[in-house]
């Protein structure tokens, strides 16, 4: 119910950009655990944190996969770090239409950090365990919430941007052309 209190486990995983070396450590974990089957493949572009790279600058930027954004921002950040200015939404969280971050390089599903915490979840997120330079430290706290509605999940966030990407009508008729021959199976 709305209004309710409640204690939330808060995990935050701290980056220390400056302890950063872009070994992609980090990148190739994260993929490997999110393969199916698991650990068979580590294609980075997979991977739910990107590091943007700068080696000559020797600056290295670990960024985590956020939200899920259906459509495109009209606001645009610009980062410009030690004189070098990178491009529009290159630190975005988001993975969204306008662009080829944080997505299943297949299917164009968005990805977004879950904490590790599919099956099977892990004490600590993985990246975190891979990265031995300490650039990225987990921490947890406790913190008292309001109960919220329940959130949209992943199968429901994959849906909604399949149905922006091809038309819901197109998913619809797929959906239904899949059940038809799953009954014919049975
Ligand atoms: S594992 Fe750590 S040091 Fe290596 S790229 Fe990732 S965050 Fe940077
Ligand atoms: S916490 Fe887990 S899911 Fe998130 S980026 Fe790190 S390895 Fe990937």
């Amino acid at each position: 119910m709305k209004g309710e209190k409640k204690n939330k486990t808060i995990k935050t995983i701290r980056i220390d950009v400056d302890k950063c070396v872009g070994c992609m450590a980090c990148e190739v974990i994260c993929s490997a655990f999110h393969a199916t089957p698991k650990y068979s493949s580590n294609n980075p572009a997979r991977s739910r944190i990107r590091v943007i790279r700068d080696p000559i600058a020797d600056i290295y930027v670990p960024v985590y996969a956020g939200e899920y954004a259906v459509a495109e921002c009209a606001g645009r950040d610009k980062y410009t770090i030690d004189g070098k200015e990178y491009d529009e939404c290159a630190f975005c969280r988001a993975s969204c239409s306008s662009r080829d971050v944080f997505k299943e390089p297949d299917s164009g599903l968005p990805l977004k950090c879950d904490m590790c915490e599919s099956d099977p979840p892990q004490e600590k997120p993985l990246c975190v365990q891979w990265c031995l330079n300490e650039a990225l430290i987990y921490e947890e706290r406790e913190e008292e919430i309001e109960e919220e509605e329940e959130k949209q999940d992943e199968l429901e966030i994959g849906l909604e941007s399949l149905a922006n990407k091809y038309g819901l009508l197109k998913i619809m008729n797929i959906v239904a052309r899949m059940s038809l021959s799953k009954k014919g199976q049975v």
